[in-house]
This record gives C-alpha cells, structure tokens and sequence, in this order.
C-alpha cells in the first residue's frame, strides 16, 4: 500500500509530466510560427513522450489501488527569443524535472517503499536521456547559431526523430 504522502507527490507529478507537455506543444506552435517544421516535429514528438510519462504515474497509482486525482495545469510560456533560448528552457526545465523525480525516489527511500523505487528505476534514467539530448542539440545550435543554412540543416537533422 502506498502512504499518503507518495500518493500525493505522484499524482502532483502527473500534473508537472503533463505541464512538460503542454510546454513543449506550445515550443512546438512556436517553432511552426518560425517555419523550423522539423524543430516543431521533435517538440511534438517529446510533448507525446511527456503524455507517456503521466500514463506511467496514472497506471502505477491505479495499479497499486490509489486513487489518481488531476489537478489544473499552468498555462506555459508562448513567446520565446530564439530557438537557442528554447533549448536552454528546454535543459533547464528538464533538469527541474529531474530532481523532482529524484524527490520522489528520496521519498520512496525513506519509506522504504521497494515497489515505488523500482518503478522509478525508470524514470532516473530517462531523465538521464532527456538532459543528454537537451544538451547536445543546445551544444549544436550555439555552433549553428539561430539563422542561415546551418540551422536548416539542423532543422531536417530534428525532422528525423521517430521516437
Ligand atoms: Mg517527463
């Protein structure tokens, strides 16, 4: 059985996977607004995986007999500077994410909760992915800069994520 505590902190993290969504859809509409169509389909794709990621909090709650309870999300930003600005948003809020997810496993710890610090396993190390990949496309676009043919090719480079 779950304690209170972590059923409250798991379903707050189903609203923070799903605010990680609707900030990278509104990074996906921004990035349309620019006609960079490739950057906009690796947001949209990362706003689907975000998507996955509250799924995964729903169905653990529900699976250990919890009951899920949504709350309001926030409204994300919808102007940004530049694509270079974006990705460094993107780093950092990923980053926030991170050691949201790790308070969740200190939790899970100090409870001595097995089930919960297994089923976060996974969520450690995709925060791992997701700071990696941040990371090396905002390496990239401070070598591209934020305009000309170099950053069109990065464009269709982004175009050819599928997951
Ligand atoms: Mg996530």
């Amino acid at each position: 059985m779950l304690s209170k505590a972590m059923i409250d902190k798991m379903n707050d993290q189903i609203k923070n996977e799903l605010y990680s969504a609707y900030l990278y859809l509104s990074m996906c509409a921004y990035f349309e607004d620019k006609d960079l169509p490739g950057f906009a389909h690796w947001m949209k794709i990362q706003a689907g995986e975000e998507q996955e990621h509250a799924m995964k909090f729903f169905e653990y709650l529900t699976d250990r007999g919890a009951r899920v309870s949504l709350q309001a999300i926030d409204q994300p930003p919808a102007e940004f500077e530049t694509p270079t600005a974006v990705f460094e948003e993107t780093l950092a809020h990923e980053k926030k994410v991170t050691a949201l997810i790790h308070s969740l496993y200190e939790l899970a710890v100090s409870e001595k909760d097995y089930a919960s610090q297994e089923f976060l396993n996974w969520f450690v190390k995709e925060q791992v992915e997701e700071e990696k990949n941040a990371s090396a496309i905002l390496a990239t676009l401070k070598m591209t800069g934020d305009k000309g043919s170099a950053l069109v090719m990065l464009d269709r480079e982004l175009g050819k994520r599928d997951e």
